[in-house]
């Protein structure tokens, strides 16, 4: 396998690189590399600014809009915009509903919600999991009933991450009863400005407003918002399914992460190759070691993004993407807890802020931030689907 770039592959990405470096706000850069808090404003204007390119969508095929690009250019794209800083494209518009939009949506449905996708406009949020249906998620129980020309919602979702700010949710939501569980799922957007839309917050062991519970008490949502067939939604939920746990393994910001352990590890003394500091030297052999499975899950990304051009099914190994990306990133925490030794150890919620000044006697400011970052890396191996069921998945295809 040649795994070099062609020369017209390395101008891309020599092309991608200068528009990032004119075109990233410093202080959201900033913010990134120090793995501090990204404000609503933050997001959005990153979004604006790619989709005012014609970026955001990165993606996407011409025909809706999008560049077009290859597999390799994708992948360039994303490393490139994440070693210069820039934040992580909120998925659930640009990566998850566009697809299966697309992939399932009638032309009218194309004109009325991609432009707002590919614009960074409007803000969605995914209502998949609900209190008991999260890993066995055929078993969601918000129902949808067909009044005329009107769907009645009436149910509970949780975990909805950034609900706070959505304006926009793709639901999975039940309008039969019939059969097997998975046959009477239908998927419908739904303004979450409609009367009957409550969002209440769920807040997390690091402190932060990340996620909440979305309430719906006899909201109506006009018949033309269902995507494809009802009944046929669960076929579109594992569409989307690929692509969200292909974003999450997120390799790129792995390497990323990888380079900011190493300026710590360096900054603390645990560095010397050399020399009669063993703790040093096996603290650089673990930060190899973790080097070694970044590069190896680089491989397996650029092997689900040729499968996914080759037509192939990619859900399985996006599974074993998502279950590797997740362990990598816990693990770049917890060595960076190790390098910040008893100052990383306070949670100081506070210092996820940029310019915080607060109290932190004998540590480097950067060390104030890592315990927060650390148990809300904790999330990785549940959310997409936790890591013991695509570990199911996976066995499956292997084993049969
Ligand atoms: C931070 C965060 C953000 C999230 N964001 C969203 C979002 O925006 N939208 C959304 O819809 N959902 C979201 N989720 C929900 C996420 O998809 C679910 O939490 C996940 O699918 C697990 O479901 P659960 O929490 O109900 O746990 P459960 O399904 O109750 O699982 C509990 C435990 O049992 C294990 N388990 C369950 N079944 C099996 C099995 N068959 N074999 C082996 N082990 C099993 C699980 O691995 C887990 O350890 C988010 C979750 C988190 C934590």
């Amino acid at each position: 396998m040649d795994l070099s770039f062609t020369p017209e592959e390395q101008k891309f990405r020599e092309e991608i690189r200068a528009w990032v470096k004119d075109n990233l706000p410093q202080d959201i850069s900033h913010k990134v590399h120090n793995a501090l808090e990204l404000t609503r404003d933050d997001m959005q204007r990153w979004a604006r600014i790619l989709g005012k390119k014609g970026w955001l969508g990165y993606g996407w095929p011409v025909e809706f809009g999008g560049p077009g690009w290859t597999a390799v250019q994708k992948h360039l794209f994303e490393e490139e915009t994440a070693l210069a800083g820039a934040p992580r494209i909120v998925p659930f518009g640009p990566v998850m509903v566009a697809p299966v939009i697309q992939a399932f949506g009638n032309a009218e449905q194309h004109k009325r919600f991609l432009p707002g996708i590919a614009s960074g406009e409007v803000w969605w949020s995914q209502g998949y999991s609900e209190p008991g249906s999260g890993s066995d998620l055929a078993s969601l129980k918000t129902r949808a009933e067909r009044k005329g020309d009107k769907y009645i919602v009436n149910g509970q979702k949780t975990w909805t991450t950034l609900g706070q700010y959505g304006e926009w949710i793709f639901c999975l939501v039940r309008t039969s009863s019939e059969g097997k569980p998975q046959t009477g799922i239908s998927f419908l957007l739904i303004d979450m400005k409609s009367p009957g839309v409550t969002v209440r917050p769920i807040k997390l062991m690091d402190g932060g407003h990340e996620v909440n519970e979305v309430f719906f008490d006899n909201v109506e949502v006009p018949a033309e918002n269902l995507i494809g067939e009802e009944n046929k939604g669960w076929t579109y939920a594992k569409h989307l399914l690929s692509h969200e746990r292909t974003n999450i393994a997120d390799a790129n910001r792995a390497k990323r992460e990888l380079e900011r352990l190493k300026r710590i590890a360096k900054r603390e003394g645990l560095w010397a190759s050399t020399g009669g500091d063993s703790y040093a030297q096996r603290f650089r052999d673990e930060i190899a070691k973790l080097e070694v499975e970044v590069i190896a899950l680089e491989m397996l990304v650029l092997r689900v993004l040729s499968a996914a051009t080759s037509g192939k099914n990619s859900l399985d190994i996006a599974g074993l993407l998502k279950i590797r990306g997740s362990e990598i990133q816990q693990r770049y925490s917890e060595l960076m807890m190790l390098a910040g030794g008893p100052f990383a150890l306070p949670l100081i919620r506070e210092a996820m802020a940029a310019g915080w000044q607060g109290d932190f006697p004998g540590g480097h400011p950067e060390l104030a931030p890592l315990a927060t970052t650390y148990f809300n890396m904790r999330k990785t191996t549940i959310y997409g689907g936790s890591n013991e069921v695509q570990r199911n998945i996976v066995a499956q295809t292997v084993l049969g």
